[in-house]
């Protein structure tokens, strides 16, 4: 038995393993893994009626059987029917094959059927003797891995969901009246799904829209909604530092505010509260502040911050880079250092390419309580770092940590989470925890909103600070990049600065940096007494930063740079960004290059050079979302189109992380069930719990603290 839980791992045969590592570990994980296909072996075809590339079932005498050495060695059979003949081609095959295969022998044969110049082929059709029964119901095919055998895999699915059944496994935990129309209950719509009636339509079973396939939709919906408004209230049971917004003047909030250089948009103004409310109540926050690139979510954040701060607790800011780590640090200096001094705080540095000394003395600050904003990477978040009372901790570009990295953090945030302030009131250590800030410059379309962020609450700014000018965006091919190199020329005169992008090569770092390295050659020789930086991923972070401050400076006129400066790098005087090979990229992230440029008054244009690929034409994907870059600046609409061209999983990266990945619901098509599932969850959380926490194990298993990351 497969799913023997008294079984040790050791003992486990290969198939057994390539099962647990597809997560089928109980009856009803294997119960619950549903075919994707079917294949009729109910009926047996004539030739003469199977349609082109038609995978069906004949029987047929074998005329001939030969091993051909040309073009390739193979075996080549040639079948008859009565009314049609048809060639059978292995090129595997063994000695057993050519004897199932002797001339004269009636065989049944099952494989796609190609009618070709020659006649009708199939290439390896499953061969065996024919009269045998048919089959009375549809034969299910599963996903499975390179490793697993679909005999295998259908064997184990069928004796855990005979177990699961027999031990009334699938016991409703939809409350009575209350499963979604045109439905069957569960145990029948798993009995079906697994093995189909022989004359059910073919159609309905992939399209999906079966009353079987509908109900398992919904419960996995449920499952999904249930899971999140489970965290959903459990983080309201928790306790989290108050941490009101100050009246008096002397505030840093006041101070923060009274020195921008620039008025707060509406939408600023909007999230502003929304953040600032959550942070005064004793519930930890869990909010996503979602917008555009350029949008102005940094000094939403420093605001967060100075609310924080000026409560007497800390605030720890941190970003997937020690590039755009630098640009917070540097700018929330510049901010609040000023307001900070004379109240004897200070702002502390934490990275992982730190000198040790450094980082010593950075510790300190954070564990004493003196450093009342601590900025850095992933670093911040190590094993080492103590802090006095962290009240609110702010993570940019979210997206980019791993789901691993997240649920590192908040177990790091509770763990840690000290008494506070001196003044604070006590709080117990089991259930409090600081406030959570996420920022994403990707949007999330709202389907998906509903249902994967369903237990966040998101803030979103809808607008740009005014004065921008909107960016063109022009797809030069490649054989026209000197025109491109013309245009350079022209904005450097005008003493504006250029962004000029090479791709990320993923399989090899070499490539990468020679690509990079050649470009920037290239740019030195054509654009003479004109400083070309060069930045990559693999310069030591000393050399990165000083290339950076000389373009932030203003020296620099070109900075060729692989993706490093794909998040958060500010400076308005450049005016025109160039991304080499744009095919090779993705939409959200040429999105996110191109938020760049535009920053100041100027008007600023991006360039997407691309190439085409080997037969003279760029993939649809590419083409696609070249098109979408063309068409529009607007980041919501980026996203949903980047949604449409990639899909939910891929959309959401890590988030999810295959486990917890709704794999038969789509967001997209299956709306109503997804409203369905979202007014029932948190009824049903009140008025049948039981049900709800055995519908959650059923369908989530260890899974759902995936969910909540
Ligand atoms: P992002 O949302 O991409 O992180 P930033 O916070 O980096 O955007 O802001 C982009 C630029 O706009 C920065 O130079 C910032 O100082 C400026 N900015 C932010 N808010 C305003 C505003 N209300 N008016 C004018 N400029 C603003
Ligand atoms: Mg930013």
């Amino acid at each position: 038995m497969p799913t023997a839980p008294t079984k040790t791992v050791k003992s486990l045969s290969a198939p057994q393993k390539a099962l647990r590592k597809m997560g089928l570990v109980r009856d009803v994980d294997l119960a619950l893994h549903l075919p994707y296909r079917y294949e009729d072996e109910t009926r047996l075809t004539r030739l003469a009626d199977a349609r082109e590339g038609e995978t069906v079932q004949f029987e047929a005498t074998v005329r001939s059987c030969e091993v051909v050495f040309k073009p390739r060695r193979q075996l080549l059979a040639v079948v008859d029917d009565g009314g049609e003949t048809c060639t059978l081609r292995f090129f595997n095959f063994y000695p057993s094959m050519q004897k199932a295969l002797e001339v004269g022998r009636q065989v049944r044969l099952r494989g796609e059927v190609r009618g070709g110049f020659m006649g009708r082929t199939c290439m390896h059709p499953s061969v065996q003797a024919a009269g045998g029964d048919l089959s009375t119901a549809l034969t299910p095919v599963y996903p499975s891995t390179a490793t697993m055998p679909q005999a295998y895999l259908r064997k184990a699915v069928q004796s855990g969901l005979a177990h699961a059944l027999r031990l009334g496994a699938f016991s409703e935990t939809i409350p009575a009246g209350h499963a979604p129309a045109h439905t069957w209950p569960l145990a029948v719509s798993l009995q079906f799904l697994h093995h189909p009636a022989a004359d059910v339509s073919l159609g309905q079973l992939e399209d999906r829209s079966h009353p079987a396939w509908q109900r398992l939709k919904a419960e996995e919906l449920l499952a999904q909604q249930l899971s999140q408004w489970q965290s959903k209230r459990e983080r309201a049971a928790l306790r989290a530092p108050q941490l009101p917004r100050p009246h008096n003047r002397k505030g840093v909030w006041q101070a923060l505010s009274a020195a921008l250089p620039f008025a707060l948009t509406q939408a600023q103004q909007r999230v502003v509260s929304e953040i600032a409310h959550d942070l005064a109540r004793p519930q930890p926050m869990h909010r996503l502040l979602q917008g555009d690139v350029g949008s102005g979510k940094t000094v939403v954040a420093a605001l967060a911050a100075a609310q924080c701060i000026d409560a007497g607790w800390q605030c720890a800011l941190m970003a997937p880079t020690e590039i755009l780590a630098e640009q917070h640090f540097r700018k929330l200096i510049g901010w609040l250092e000023p307001v900070l001094t004379p109240l004897g705080l200070q702002v502390a540095w934490l990275t992982g390419s730190q000198k040790k000394k450094e980082r010593v003395a950075m510790l300190a600050l954070v564990a004493s309580g003196q450093a009342a904003l601590v900025v850095g990477t992933h670093a911040v978040i190590q094993d080492k770092v103590h802090f006095k009372a962290l009240g609110l901790a702010i993570i940019d570009e979210q997206h980019r940590f791993g789901v691993a990295q997240r649920l590192a953090l908040r177990q790091k945030l509770s763990d840690d989470f000290t008494m506070g302030p001196e003044t604070a009131q006590p709080l117990a250590q089991a259930t409090r925890e600081p406030h959570l800030l996420m920022m994403s410059a990707t949007p999330i379309p709202r389907t998906l909103a509903m249902s994967y962020y369903a237990d966040l609450d998101v803030s979103t700014i809808d607008e740009l600070p005014p004065g921008r000018t909107p960016i063109v965006t022009k797809l030069v091919a490649e054989f026209r990049r000197d025109e491109v190199v013309d245009r350079i020329r022209v904005q450097l005169t005008e003493g504006r600065q250029i962004y000029w992008v090479c791709p990320l090569i993923e399989e090899s770092e070499a490539l990468d940096l020679r690509n990079a390295t050649d470009t920037h050659q290239a740019l030195c020789e054509a654009l003479p007494g004109v400083m070309v930086g060069l930045l990559h991923s693999r310069m030591p972070q000393p050399e990165k930063k000083a290339v950076m401050s000389l373009f932030v400076q203003g020296q620099m006129g070109v900075l060729v740079s692989t993706t490093v400066i794909e998040v958060g790098v500010d400076v308005p005087n450049a005016s025109l960004m160039v991304i080499e090979h744009a095919e090779r990229f993705g939409l959200s992230q040429l999105h996110q290059l191109r938020g760049r440029v535009g920053r100041g008054a100027v008007a600023s244009a991006c360039v997407l050079l691309y190439a085409l690929g080997e037969y003279g034409r760029l993939s649809d994907t590419a083409r696609a979302r070249l098109r979408a870059m063309a068409e529009t600046n607007d980041g919501f609409e980026i996203a949903r189109r980047d949604l449409d061209i990639r899909g939910p999983g891929e959309f959401l990266g890590s988030r999810q992380s295959g486990a917890a990945m709704l794999r038969f619901a789509d967001v997209a098509v299956d709306t109503d069930l997804l409203e369905w599932a979202r007014h029932l969850a948190p009824r049903m959380l009140d008025d049948h719990p039981e049900l709800a926490a055995t519908h959650v194990a059923r369908w989530l298993g260890g899974k759902s603290d995936f969910l909540k990351a």
